[in-house]
């Protein structure tokens, strides 16, 4: 994961607007006096972050209040285990009938289907009731007890839940397999982050970082600079920066913050290998640049359950060449255009990846 981008210098000037969602608003004014706007929201667990540079300061408060409306929408619609849009398609789906979607939900399933094909299977959001089996339907961690059964564990994985099993028939969805249930946990973060850069490039921005929780997409520049983001090691802190060009997204899966922890200390951690049904621990964390966010979330997620026996499965699949994963001595293991991009921390590892060409 990614620490905050390096904007946070000057005085921050606070202005609180009502609401759930939206922490707070200020401007900051960088050292050059590049005032930058922004603003801090909680959803998904998530602090997210909007960071506006060269922002007239009214305009920028009037895409803060529109960007939490949507945020607050989007959390209702994609909670994987909460009363909601999702529920209810879920509800169908184990039901075995069809149900009414809207565009929206139609888009990400498609967009899902061909990810968990590229992906070779690696990230695939239909195995929701395997998420929730694990206890992992929670954001309460670390989630205590010992791992379901073996026999649990493969009853499921028997039954094969994957997107390809659910069919759109006009504005109508449902699923062919009643084991199917959608969680999108692996690509909330990269679907939001989109959609408030789509809405803030819409709406007439050109310098901005959306960062929630470490995972974000930037676009423009940090005044007359790229913005610089650092990215975080499991071990040692800092893994090093990157600087952004142009429009780009960086993600990072990581399987060391969110885990079961069973009686005898033993740790199984919240990314699934759907083929096996068991926790993926090849490496620690899987880091991410691509053109967008939803295909750099969903990438992350794959590459830790690739590891680096099978990193190439994916990163050719879904087109990625700018990756890097880290394994649990806190080593990384880069990619050739990814080690020209990557400004290493001191003392910190660079390996290229295995059986790189
Ligand atoms: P993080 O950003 O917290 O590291 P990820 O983006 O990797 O998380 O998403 C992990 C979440 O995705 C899990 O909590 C679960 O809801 C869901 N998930 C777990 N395994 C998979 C998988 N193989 N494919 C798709 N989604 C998964
Ligand atoms: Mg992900």
């Amino acid at each position: 994961m990614l620490t905050a981008p390096a904007v946070r210098t000057g005085q921050p000037r606070r202005l609180r607007l009502a609401g759930l969602l939206l922490l707070a608003v200020s401007a900051l004014v960088s050292c050059h006096n590049d005032p930058v706007q922004h603003a801090e929201y909680f959803v998904f667990g998530t602090l997210v972050e909007v960071s506006l540079a060269q922002a007239d300061e009214q305009d920028a408060v009037q895409a803060f209040t529109q960007i939490q409306d949507m945020l607050q929408s989007m959390h209702q619609d994609w909670h994987a285990w909460e009363p909601g849009r999702l529920q209810d398609i879920n509800q169908a789906f184990a039901a075995g009938t069809a149900i009414e979607a809207d565009n929206d939900v139609l888009a990400l399933v498609r967009r899902s289907q061909t990810l968990e094909q590229l992906s070779g299977g690696r990230f695939n959001p239909a195995i929701g009731r395997l998420v929730a089996l694990w206890g992992f339907h929670t954001s309460d961690y670390p989630v205590l007890g010992p791992p379901p059964t073996a026999a649990a564990i493969e009853q499921q994985v028997s039954h094969r839940p994957s997107m390809a099993d659910i069919r759109i028939d006009a504005s109508l969805i449902y699923s062919t397999n009643p084991w199917v249930q959608l969680d999108f946990g692996g690509i909330a973060k990269g679907l939001a982050v989109d959609r408030i850069a789509d809405y803030l490039k819409e709406a007439g921005f050109r310098h901005a970082i959306i960062n929630a929780g470490g995972d974000l997409r930037a676009f423009g520049q940090r005044a007359s600079r790229p913005w610089r983001i650092a990215v975080r090691n499991p071990l040692s802190g800092v893994a090093g920066s990157i600087d952004i060009r142009q429009d780009e997204a960086v993600f990072t899966s990581g399987n060391y913050e969110r885990y079961r922890l069973a009686p005898d200390e033993r740790r199984y951690p919240h990314i699934i290998d759907p083929r096996s049904g068991w926790p993926a621990e090849h490496v620690m964390a899987a880091t991410v640049i691509a053109a967008d966010a939803l295909v750099a979330d969903a990438a992350a997620t794959a590459l830790v359950v690739a590891g680096l026996a099978e990193w190439r499965e994916v990163a050719d699949g879904l087109a990625i060449d700018t990756l890097f994963l880290t394994d649990e001595n806190g080593t990384i293991y880069a990619s050739k255009t990814m080690r020209q991009r990557l400004q290493a921390a001191p003392g910190v590892r660079i390996e290229a990846l295995p059986g790189e060409r």
